[in-house]
């Protein structure tokens, strides 16, 4: 199987082909192999249009919204970055390709143990990596805050206060908001006055935020 060739063929007609124009965005995807995020057994449909199990109840996310979504930080190099659900890493992966540091938190102790050994093989050493799985500890890494862009990889009934108030003054947030079944994408920005701007665009599904201001276990 020629790796290299479907992730051309997925920038081509999934990206780039959907209106992703971030030049920086499109180059890390064309760079980072998906394939080694998922379980071998499906290595094959790695390149493939839609979200995958990676174990745990959990999925890796369809790579159009990884793009649109990293397009929506507008990530220029010098940020800090923090990630909500690290899951397989992948998203983490394009982020740390894309920034300064990537701090990114997953609940789910197997998955982040994983994502931390595929992000090692792409010697991806600005990533730091936290297992927040202790029961009502609060959502983010407040003593890592403030962040230039926070993305948050998991549906989230409304936009948690905590995550924002981790936000820098002129950074950005994308995150997913609705209910169980069908989210719509939020994009934020904190202005220098510290007021926050939102703007809603593609309807998308996640696995559920879980948290005090999130979704109950
Ligand atoms: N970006 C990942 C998405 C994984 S799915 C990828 O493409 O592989 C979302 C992840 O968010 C799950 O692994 C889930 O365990 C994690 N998650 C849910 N609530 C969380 C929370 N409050 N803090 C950290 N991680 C969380």
């Amino acid at each position: 199987m020629n790796f290299e060739i479907l992730r051309k063929k997925m920038v081509q007609d999934q990206i780039v082909g959907r209106g992703i124009a971030h030049r920086r965005v499109i180059d890390t995807m064309l760079k980072i192999p998906r394939h080694i995020f998922v379980q071998e057994a499906f290595a094959a449909q790695a390149y493939n249009d839609k979200a995958l199990p990676i174990g745990e109840k959990q999925t890796i996310s369809q790579p159009y919204i990884v793009a649109l979504m990293t397009e929506k930080l507008d990530l220029r190099g010098r940020e800090k970055v923090l990630e909500i659900g690290t899951g397989s890493g992948y998203q983490t992966a394009i982020l740390a390709s894309l920034a300064d540091r990537v701090y990114s938190v997953e609940r789910i102790r197997p998955l982040a143990l994983g994502a931390r050994k595929c992000l090692d093989s792409l010697k991806l050493f600005n990533v730091q990596l936290r297992i927040n799985d202790t029961e009502g500890s609060p959502i983010g890494w407040e003593e890592e805050a403030p962040f230039d862009a926070i993305i948050v990889t998991a549906g989230a009934p409304e936009i948690p206060e905590i995550l924002t108030s981790q936000l820098a003054c002129g950074g950005r947030m994308v995150i997913p908001v609705g209910n169980d079944l069908e989210q719509r994408l939020v994009s934020i920005v904190k202005n220098e006055d510290g007021e926050l701007h939102l703007e809603s665009s593609v309807s998308c599904r996640f696995v559920p935020l879980i948290g005090k201001q999130g979704w109950q276990v």
